[in-house]
């Protein structure tokens, strides 16, 4: 174990069990989801300058103008992307800092994540490996066109905002599976829940959002 993660000072145990007290009163409730926090380092995620600031409740710079979600952001998406159901084979769309891809190697089988930017993915890599997330998948491609040769998934978390939601995103749902996506209409962010049912894809707008965009091809 690596100095980084040894568990000393703003970045211990007990600062992410406070982090954890935090979200429950921000009215998280999925306990799996809550553990899994209080289990991944989120301080090996960000650059070391910031990792005292890495439990507080904000989005925090991660280079190349993106940002890793707060830990509420972050809560409240798997939350939603959860349900309370079992989780096998699960897509995120852009990977940063790798830091939400660590928490959904905890809480389904196969984790598979797209990221546009080459160096982003790099740190991304290291951070998996350093977290122990040996069930994530991360590739430099374009989130718009999902992952086809791993779908259909049970569950598509984007963690950037989109204009509309990309046709193939839909299309690798599987039956009763959901998309976690933000969508901008008339210049404001919601959440969004797409699940695909039987009778056809059922919108569910959830709540405000703020991320960076979702952009076309690679950076
Ligand atoms: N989940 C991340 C936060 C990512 S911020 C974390 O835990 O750190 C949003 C990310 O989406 C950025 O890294 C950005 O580069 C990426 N992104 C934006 N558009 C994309 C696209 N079309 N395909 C893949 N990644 C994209």
């Amino acid at each position: 174990m690596n100095a980084a993660n040894s568990g000393i000072g703003m970045t211990s145990q007990r600062t992410r069990m406070r982090m954890v007290e935090r979200l429950r009163g921000q009215g998280i409730r999925d306990e799996i989801i809550l553990a899994a926090m209080g289990e991944v380092p989120r301080h090996i995620f960000v650059d070391e300058a910031l990792a005292s600031r890495a439990y507080e409740d904000m989005s925090l710079p991660l280079g190349f103008g993106q940002t890793i979600s707060s830990p509420y952001t972050v809560a409240r998406m798997l939350e939603l992307l959860r349900s309370g159901g079992v989780l096998e084979k699960v897509l995120e769309i852009g990977t940063g800092c790798g830091y939400q891809a660590a928490v959904l190697s905890r809480l389904a089988r196969e984790v598979y994540s797209v990221e546009r930017l080459a160096p982003l993915l790099t740190k991304a890599r290291r951070h998996l490996r350093d977290a122990r997330a040996h069930n994530v998948r991360v590739r430099n491609a374009d989130g718009n066109l999902g992952m086809p040769e791993q779908a259909p998934f049970d569950g598509i978390i984007v963690a950037a905002a989109a204009m509309h939601v990309p046709q193939a995103l839909r299309d690798q749902l599987a039956m009763g599976g959901k998309l976690v996506i933000p969508l901008t209409h008339h210049g404001k962010q919601a959440l969004h829940v797409i699940e695909k049912t039987a009778q056809g894809y059922v919108d569910r707008k959830v709540e405000v959002a703020n991320f960076v965009p979702l952009l076309p091809g690679l950076g």
